[in-house]
């Protein structure tokens, strides 16, 4: 089997091959050839972690296997981050295990590609302005992303913790593009791309605050119970996801799905706009992704970033 350590994914990964992959794993679970495995989320009763496994097979692709990890959140005191994951990738004709990936860094960058993926798809004609909500560690990622697919002239900013602003302004300079912090008020009706990546429990964007056209990638709402977005805002747009069961479930849509202000049924695929059975905006105002984040990502990051070892000599092989 192949080994990629965590320390080389940042010399061989790039958002455009992230990009690609993971708008080629969307296509082929929007033609029912790529599935996820029914995801494992445990906490195991001790240093208060979280533990799970997410999995899948992509057909076209050939990627079988899992991502395993999840979150520890004393691990400051090991001088280690906090989410901690590895992704096992095995043979489909054989079953034997291929590679084992580190997954920490690849998490980050299939996460900012599936957003990027819905700009490009999804955003209004003639977008200049790019709107981040949230300053974590995801956001830098987010934006970096977005500038690759989309030729945006201006950043603007807003996070519930204005300290963390410092990271916007940086990525933002790093992008050679301007960055102004404003209001909620401002940023709904001036960004015509709207990334948001926090670790809400309540709405943050309002209906209120979103003026004309606007793509949304709602990407922090992962797990039961987070919210960024007004669930009034959900139901006025077009809304797409990766995966509609984890969409209505633990994505930004569980809370217009729990009020009855939208069905599954008006959730489409992101995939299926790639594919183009699905129109996208069409003559929709707002349009959102919510990005809820599927284990076929990790698995189609990790085959790429294999590859890219194999080529560059830098995948160590060990018999198992
Ligand atoms: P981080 O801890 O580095 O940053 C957290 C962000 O959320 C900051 O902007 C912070 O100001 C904000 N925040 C923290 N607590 C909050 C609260 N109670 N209410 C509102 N905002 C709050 O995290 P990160 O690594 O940048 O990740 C951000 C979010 O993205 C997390 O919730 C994470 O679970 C989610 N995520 C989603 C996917 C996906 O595929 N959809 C993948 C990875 C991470």
């Amino acid at each position: 089997m192949y080994v990629v350590a965590e320390k080389a994914i940042a010399g061989l990964m790039t958002p455009e091959a992230a990009f690609d992959a993971i708008e080629a794993v969307f296509a082929s679970m929007a033609r029912r050839k790529a599935y996820n495995f029914p995801v494992v989320r445990e906490a195991i009763g001790h240093a208060d972690a979280l533990y799970g496994f997410k999995g899948g097979f992509d057909g076209e692709g050939l990627a079988l296997g899992l991502k395993a990890g999840g979150y520890w959140p004393h691990n400051q005191e090991h001088g280690l981050i906090n989410h901690q994951s590895t992704v096992f990738l095995f043979d489909p004709d054989t079953g034997r295990v291929s590679a084992a990936v580190g997954g920490n860094l690849l998490t980050a960058l299939r996460t900012a590609a599936a957003s990027s993926v819905s700009i490009k798809y999804l955003a209004p004609k003639g977008a200049r302005v790019l709107g981040m909500i949230g300053a974590g560690h995801q956001s830098a990622f987010q934006m970096r992303a977005a500038a690759k697919v989309h030729p945006f002239e201006k950043v603007i900013g807003w996070n519930p913790h204005p300290e963390m602003l410092g990271r916007l302004s940086d990525t933002a300079a790093e992008l050679g593009l301007p960055f102004e912090a404003v209001d909620l008020d401002r940023l709904g009706a001036e960004a015509d791309v709207i990334i948001s990546i926090t670790s809400s429990f309540g709405p943050l964007l309002m209906d209120r605050h979103v003026k004309g056209p606007t793509h949304i990638a709602a990407m922090g709402t992962d797990t039961k119970g987070k919210q960024e977005l007004d669930p009034a805002l959900v139901a006025r747009a077009r809304v797409f996801t990766d995966e509609i069961a984890q969409s209505v479930s633990i994505g930004e849509c569980q809370h217009a799905i729990a009020q009855g202000l939208i069905t599954q049924a008006a959730i489409g695929e992101l995939g299926a706009v790639v594919t183009g059975e699905d129109p996208g905006r069409g003559e929709a105002e707002v349009t959102i992704f919510d990005g809820t984040g599927v284990g076929l990502q990790d698995l189609a990051v990790a085959a790429a970033v294999v590859e890219l070892a194999k080529q560059k000599g830098l995948a160590g092989e060990i018999e198992i």
